[in-house]
């Protein structure tokens, strides 16, 4: 089956005691034993609620994966997969990346006695060097948020399997549509479902997809046993999401490319970091390992103040200013002080990250009007 085609139909049959064709919101906490340790498989729902099982089936098809399980946001997802290493582990993560990710590596498992190396994931010559009889997961995001690196999911994972290493690839920015890591051999795919694959902004939500069973089994133990898990109503919100995650993705596509050469070719923008330029340094790889190069982009400012940026940020009228991504309408977001205000400023702009950056998730509006609101505010500066 094709991926439009999986999206629609992966894991979902009508209902066995209704025939609704859209799978119930089974809003309960416990179910009725005939006696007890005599179920119906089902005993409490923080281990098995029908609607999250539903999606975990739906999730891990859209990725090609065997096994899928559902998080209450996609920082939980994040947190799970941490929480199968032990204290003296090591990891390797990018330098550049979600803030929050950043935020929970550094300030909540470092104290757990876990030790976390941030290198530039584009070479994998950086992460050689750091490998050490300690490391146990690679953490790779791509392309990487907010400057748009692209990491070479093949050969890190490669690298990786030689040293017996774990690889989890945070797949939010690229969704099942763009690229699918575990068929380049990453170990576990993680999606915040905040963002594309709900693509509304109306649920917080996180996945893990993945193909080995007893990894599976480890993450589903930590999923009901620390309990971050989704209300059957968000897992409902994603299924409906996932759907039309193909026709969406096919218009943020469309309209970032656009917008990304309107961008390049103004005469007060200064960087345009988009993977699909093919002069960007990680094009080549992109071309290779995603579908197309989706909506979401950073640019600086000739001028390159931070007044000016501010200005430009507050001047937007259907680019709404706001964190977040991923979803139908377009967002305007400044990441040092908004999305990455958690990575200390030093080490920001070490990466490139700097204070004038602005970050765009282009929507899936007719695009003439987001040039339009682009131009204005570009000319009101
Ligand atoms: C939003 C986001 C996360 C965190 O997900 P939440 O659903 O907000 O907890 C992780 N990684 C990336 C790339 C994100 O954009």
């Amino acid at each position: 089956m094709k991926l439009a085609t999986k999206l629609i139909h992966g894991g979902i049959e009508p209902d066995p005691s209704t025939g609704a064709i859209m799978t119930p919101i089974f809003q309960t906490s416990t179910y009725v034993q005939e006696a007890p340790g005599k179920n119906k498989g089902y005993e409490y729902a923080r281990s098995q609620n029908p609607t999250r099982m539903v999606l975990e089936e739906a999730l891990a098809i859209s990725e090609n994966g065997k096994f899928g399980l559902c998080f209450s946001s996609g920082v939980a997802a994040t947190d799970a997969v941490i929480k199968l290493l032990s204290p003296g582990d090591e990891v390797i993560a990018g330098n550049d990346m979600y803030g929050g990710t950043y935020r929970l590596f550094s300030k909540v498992f470092e104290k757990f006695g876990i030790k976390f190396h941030y290198v530039d994931m584009s070479s994998t010559d950086n992460i050689s060097k750091v490998i050490n009889e300690k490391t146990r997961l690679l953490w790779i995001e791509t392309p990487t948020n907010p400057l748009m690196n692209i990491v070479d999911i093949a050969s890190v994972t490669k690298l990786a399997k030689q040293k017996k290493i774990l690889t989890c690839v945070d797949n939010t920015f690229a969704s099942p549509y763009l690229q699918n890591p575990l068929d380049l051999g990453a170990d576990i795919v993680m999606h915040s479902a905040t963002k594309y694959l709900g693509g509304h902004s109306d649920v917080i939500h996180g996945c893990l997809m993945m193909n080995d069973r007893d990894l599976r089994d480890q993450l589903y133990f930590i999923q009901k046993s620390c309990g971050a898990v989704p209300g059957p109503q968000d897992c409902f919100l994603i299924l409906r999401g996932l759907k039309t995650l193909h026709l969406r993705m096919e218009r943020h596509c469309i309209n970032g490319e656009q917008v990304a050469n309107y961008l390049r070719n103004h005469s007060k923008v200064g960087k345009v970091y988009w993977c699909g330029f093919e002069d960007h340094p990680g094009y080549a790889v992109a071309k290779k390992q995603m579908r197309g190069f989706g909506g979401m982009m950073s640019f600086t400012l000739k001028d390159d103040s931070v007044e000016k940026a501010m200005k430009l940020l507050s001047s937007t009228k259907l680019f709404a200013l706001a964190e977040s991504l991923g979803g139908v309408e377009s967002l305007i977001n400044h990441p040092a002080t908004m999305t990455h205000a958690s990575i200390p400023r030093e080490e920001r702009i070490k990466n490139g990250l700097t204070d004038s950056l602005i970050r765009l998730s282009v929507g899936v509006e007719d695009i003439t009007d987001l040039i339009d609101d682009l131009n204005q505010a570009l000319e009101s500066l």
